[in-house]
Formats: structure tokens, sequence, C-alpha cells
């Protein structure tokens, strides 16, 4: 089984047995240029000389799973992906074309999903069938499994969890238009915005003061430090998301939740500061749901693109 994680950047490809052992991992550029429109002819040609070079046939291959940086609809059609210059693409259509391979055994599906399934699968929440992974990079991204299953939704859009409104009164907009989405407060830009707030409204001394350009990374090295304001920053990052995934665990009642991203390597003391307010205002019910950082870093998007077609 194949498993690729398609990136603005680069493409991750996954060469599977189909118990989940990674055989062999390549990694292309991604080439945006005229609409992107390579994009799936260099996967399709990185995937026959796989198989060429591993002496195996098409008939071998029990399929092909795709992740996409965009909105994708169960039957694999992206609807504007601006990050590959992708109008609309469907996905398995295109690639059976290229391979000559049964569209049938090609999914494609949003990466932070994806991302999720591999956790779920492979990685941190290994073992759980229900399962919420939020990644916290220059976004935030989220993937909700139920059942072993990625929640795609009507739009593709299920599992957005970074644009849940937690703020009904903020009054800066967030990349997608609206006003308070979570994006807003918990990823690594908003972890600076929160900052920059925090030091302008105390008069508390701190190592973020002084500097000239904060990053997310700063903040969360003062915070481990017990820098007053980068926890009192990381207090309401915590209450944004613990809350956010409290509602969330309403609707699916998750036995993992999975905290991804470059902002994850924060560790344990993320962690916590998410659980605190997570079991706050968690239903009975779901307050004991364990909170744990990805374990499959890069590598979660190749496996969740494996798993969906297994
Ligand atoms: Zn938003």
């Amino acid at each position: 089984v194949f498993g690729i994680d398609v990136g603005g950047t680069t493409i991750k490809c996954g060469f599977f047995s189909d118990d989940g052992e990674l055989i062999e991992k390549e990694e292309l550029p991604t080439r945006k240029e005229n609409s992107g429109e390579n994009i799936l002819p260099d996967i399709a040609e990185y995937i026959k000389m796989t198989l060429a070079m591993h002496k195996k046939k098409f008939t071998d291959i029990a399929g092909i799973g795709i992740g996409v940086p965009g909105a994708v609809r169960d039957d694999g059609t992206v609807n504007k992906c601006v990050n590959l210059g992708w109008e609309v693409v469907n996905v398995p259509n295109k690639l059976s074309e290229l391979l000559i391979f049964p569209k049938e055994k090609i999914k494609a599906g949003n990466d932070a999903n994806v991302a999720a399934l591999g956790e779920a699968w492979k990685g941190a929440a290994a073992g759980s069938s229900d399962v919420i992974m939020v990644t916290l990079g220059t976004g935030v991204g989220g993937g909700i499994i139920v059942d072993g299953k990625i929640v795609t939704g009507h739009h593709g859009a299920g599992g957005e969890i970074g644009h849940a409104n937690v703020d009904h009164h903020e009054t800066e907009s967030c990349n997608c238009g609206n006003r308070g989405c979570l994006e807003q407060f918990a990823s690594a830009t908003g972890i600076v915005r929160m900052a920059k707030k925090e030091l302008a409204a105390s008069e508390e001394k701190s190592v973020l003061r002084d500097m000239e350009n904060i990053s997310a990374k700063a903040v969360l090295d003062a915070f481990k430090e017990n820098d007053p304001v980068a926890v009192a920053t990381m207090e309401k990052v915590g209450e944004q998301l613990g809350g956010a995934l409290a509602i969330i665990s309403c609707v699916t009642d998750p036995e993992t939740i999975v905290i991804g991203g470059g902002v994850s390597k924060a560790g344990q003391p993320l962690v916590d500061c998410i659980q605190k307010y997570y079991r706050k205002y968690a239903f009975a019910s779901c307050k004991d749901t364990q909170i744990v950082i990805a374990t499959l870093g890069n590598d979660a998007g190749i496996y969740g693109a494996a798993k969906m077609v297994l």
C-alpha cells in the first residue's frame, strides 16, 4: 500500500506492507507551477518506479492513499487547494487514469484528518478507535476519528477544529474571515498574538519584554521557565483549547485526544495546561479522556494515508 502526503513544499511518499510496516520513504518536491498540474503525474511516476524497484506489480497493491492540504469530499474531489494551485481536482479519477489502476482503490483525504488517522493507527493513539487530533502549527488543523474512520462531513470540512468559534467578542479577523476562531489563540501565530496582548496588559517582568521578535518557541520556552507573562499567556491558550476540546468531546466522546504540530514540542507542560481546562469544562463522563502528544511527527500523514485504503 502507498501512503502519500502532499504538502505545499514537499510530497512525502511511503511504501508500506499491509500491516503498516514502512518499507521505504521518499520525498519529492511539490511542483506547484502551472496550477500544480505536475503533482499527480510526479506521484504516479514515483509509484511506478517504486513498484519496479521492488519487483511488484499493480495487482500486488492494496491501494493508494493521498493526503491533501485542503477540503476533500468523500469521493476524493478537492475543491480549490490554494497551497497546491489546484482548482477542482478529483484525485482518484486523475491518478487512476495516469496509472491504469482501479479508482476504487485510491482514496484522498484532508491532510490533518489523515494525520489523525495515522496517529490513531500507529502513533500516540494506537489502539483507540475514537480520537480527536489537533495540530498546532502556523494554523490549527484537526481530525476526528469515530469508530476508526475519518469524519469527512458533507463539505469535506469535518474536523476543522481551528475554526471553531471560541470567542464571540474577538475584534481581530482570522485567515478564514471570521472573528474569534480557535486558530487565533492556539496556533503558533495565535500564541505570539496572545503574548503581546499579555505584555501590553501587565507590568510583570518577562524575558519576552525585551525581545524584538517574539516567536511561539520563545513564549513556550519562557512558559517552561515559569516566566509570569508566558504562564499567563499559556493559561489563556490552554483555556481556549481545553474548552474547545471539551465541547467536541460532548459530540464524539473520544478515548484519546492527540496534540500535534510544532507547538506540541512544548511537551507535558502544554498537555497539563490544556488538560486542566479540559477537565474543568468537559461533561462528567468524558473528564478522564487522555490527552497525549503526537508521536509520528511528519510521518503521521503517510501512515494515515496508507490506512485510509486498508
Ligand atoms: Zn477561522
